[in-house]
């Protein structure tokens, strides 16, 4: 091993040590199977850059996402949730279906008389209950909302009221793939919101954190090629909203448009899906495309559907 990777390895330990110690929402639980998964052999990595405006992405350096673009199909303008806020945005994308519907409609850590729970099933649960692994590495602390439901096997979140940075994110995404090989993994990368807020979205400093979220990316996917596993793993690399100015929300165009990109086996290649007449792509559309990526069968109707148009109809990788 070589001494930088030796490094994360042991500061990716110092933080788990530290934030359990705190009590804090970092688990290693061992994997239960329920039934045997439609599509045991397919893996799904969803990866969401906080705030990534589609231009800030353009104007960034973003090799590992310029290279997903030229392995996948991809448009820049997805819609996110008519609220365009990051806890329910990402509920939208596990779910299928609009805040409304979901009921995680709270934007922080959740407090006394929030609901903990979403009313329709999430990603997580859905493949859980079909015998797939679960995993989540996330840079905010309101995603412990998702911990507590049983239906990860490993996660990283930040203490209570605490961010993290996409480097540490992930390195601990990088430590669950070499050490568990999750079927499902979520990774959430906070820091081109956090700058977005605090220097604006489209600034200098938000353009640098797009190139060093893409940089963290990188690494995600570089532990996936090593553990053999990228071959099996369709990647989804989208955003929960854009921005303006020193906020975002609503249905403000700059808010309401995100990246969505859709990289691996089965998948046509270098593909602009924006130019399918009549298609939008929703972030709804994350969850079922998944779904149907793993064969995990969806319990409840759903808003969402499978980007079938990113097939690619001459593969038999699906
Ligand atoms: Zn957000």
């Amino acid at each position: 091993m070589c001494q930088s990777l030796r490094m994360v390895t042991l500061l990716v330990r110092l933080v788990a040590s530290r934030v359990l110690r705190a009590g804090a929402a970092i688990a290693f639980a061992a994997a239960v199977s329920f039934a045997s998964p439609a599509h045991a052999s397919h893996r799904m990595l969803v990866v969401s850059i906080d705030g990534l405006r589609p231009d800030v992405a353009m104007r960034a350096d973003m090799p590992a996402l310029r290279s997903l673009m030229q392995r996948g199909s991809f448009t820049f303008f997805c819609a996110t949730t008519d609220t365009a806020v990051t806890l329910p945005s990402h509920f939208s994308m596990f779910t299928g279906v609009p805040p409304e519907k979901h009921g995680i409609t709270y934007n922080a850590d959740p407090k006394a008389g929030d609901a903990l729970r979403p009313q329709w099933p999430t990603l997580f649960a859905l493949a859980h209950r079909a015998g797939l692994s679960t995993a989540m590495s996330a840079g905010k602390s309101k995603f412990s909302v998702l911990v507590d439901t049983l239906n990860l096997d490993w996660n990283f979140v930040p203490p209570a009221g605490t961010h993290s940075v996409d480097s540490l994110v992930a390195s601990a995404a990088v430590e669950i793939i070499r050490s568990h090989r999750p079927q499902l993994l979520f990774v959430h990368l906070p820091s081109v919101d956090v700058t977005g807020h605090a220097k604006g979205w489209g600034s200098p400093e938000q353009i640098r954190e797009a190139s060093g979220a893409d940089r963290a990316m990188g690494r995600v996917l570089r532990a996936l090629q090593k553990a053999g596993l990228i071959d099996s793993t369709r990647i989804i690399v989208s955003s929960d909203h854009g921005g303006a100015a020193l906020g975002h929300g609503g249905l403000d165009a700059r808010s309401h448009f995100i990246p969505w990109i859709l990289a691996g086996p089965g998948v046509r290649q270098n593909y602009d899906l924006t130019r399918v007449p009549g298609l939008r792509v929703r972030t709804e559309d994350t969850f079922a495309t998944s779904a149907a990526w793993l064969g995990v069968p969806i319990e409840k109707p759903v808003d969402g559907r499978a980007v079938t148009e990113a097939e690619d109809s001459t593969s038999t990788s699906r």
